[in-house]
């Protein structure tokens, strides 16, 4: 049995609903979601053994997720089923706690197995292209884009196939959704993505805000980018006060909790960045006052911006 496409991706686009109003990162089902499409198009068995994700999800969130001290991969495992995309055999042998989830011991001790719906995962199974176009939908809800193409290898998901950059794919996404009437949107609107970094890199005199870097090539700015503070897709607005300039390099450390502001633009390096040339390219800036800013004072990073990154993304 496969099931109906429309409903399918219904089901899993309706991720909007995931993520808190207080822009609280909760990158927890969608990191599951993004394994469980790796497996499928790898045609791995469709449950999973908790043991295997949980390894796994551990990973991934240590990786990719917010700074937390505690990780749970055990509570998509279990919340998972509420949104009609999950299956858990054996559920009748897991307690549940007082606030409902799964104790991590009946998971491991019973080998709990998990995974997407029969249906679900056959009609996967026989539209690889369906599944990509729901991991790159994923990633563009829930991730800036410097972290897609580490979280498709680390997923095992691949790249989306030659040809197809993740803009295009996102602007079909959009296209099928309204063809269809739904009420999912895409969180990437391109003329205001070129306003945003047009604005931003005009600010910085287009210059990376930390090294300075600067180049043009047959006229066009390379490898200088345009930096939201507050990611886009967590309530981040389009504009200057809420960008950076960085040059590729900084862009990725920035949006990896690498390296963060404070409030007076001082660059706060994490004592997790270990490594060669970690002095040279990072290290070397801790403490420093941010070496470009724009002149005008109304166009610096928010303190309500930079805070967001300080709680969501800064490894301390
Ligand atoms: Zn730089």
């Amino acid at each position: 049995m496969s099931a109906d496409l429309a409903d399918l991706r219904e089901r899993f686009l309706s991720l909007r609903r995931w993520r808190s109003e207080s822009g609280r990162r909760a990158p927890h089902k969608p990191l599951l979601l993004l394994l469980a499409i790796g497996r499928c198009l790898r045609g791995e068995e469709r449950l999973a053994p908790f043991a295997i994700v949980e390894q796994k999800l551990k990973e991934l969130l240590a990786t990719f997720g917010p700074p937390r001290q505690t990780l749970h991969p055990e509570f998509p495992f279990w919340r998972l089923r509420k949104d009609r995309i999950w299956e858990i055999d054996r559920p009748h042998l897991v307690r549940q706690t007082t606030s409902r989830d799964a104790y991590v011991r009946d998971l491991r001790e019973h080998s709990i197995a998990g995974g997407f719906l029969a249906a679900d995962y056959t009609t996967l199974r026989a539209n690889p292209s369906l599944a990509h176009e729901l991991a790159n939908a994923i990633l563009h809800a829930h991730f800036p884009e410097t972290y897609h193409a580490d979280l498709l290898q680390a997923t095992g998901i691949g790249h989306f196939g030659a040809g197809a950059s993740p803009h295009q794919d996102i602007r079909q996404v959009a296209e099928v959704a309204d063809a269809e009437g739904k009420v999912y949107k895409t969180t990437l609107q391109r003329p205001r993505d070129a306003a945003f970094r047009q604005a931003v890199l005009k600010a910085y005199c287009e210059r990376c805000a930390v090294c300075e870097f600067s180049v043009r090539l047959e006229g066009a700015v390379v490898a200088v980018e345009a930096a939201h503070v507050r990611w886009h897709n967590h309530a981040g607005p389009a504009v200057v006060r809420n960008g950076l300039a960085l040059c590729s390099l900084h862009h990725r450390l920035f949006d990896r909790g690498a390296f963060g502001l404070d409030d007076s633009l001082v660059i706060r390096v994490s004592t997790k960045a270990k490594g060669r040339g970690r002095r040279e390219s990072l290290g070397r800036f801790d403490g420093a006052r941010l070496p470009v800013v724009p002149t005008m004072s109304t166009e610096r990073p928010a303190p309500e911006f930079l805070r967001w990154h300080h709680h969501q993304v800064l490894r301390p």
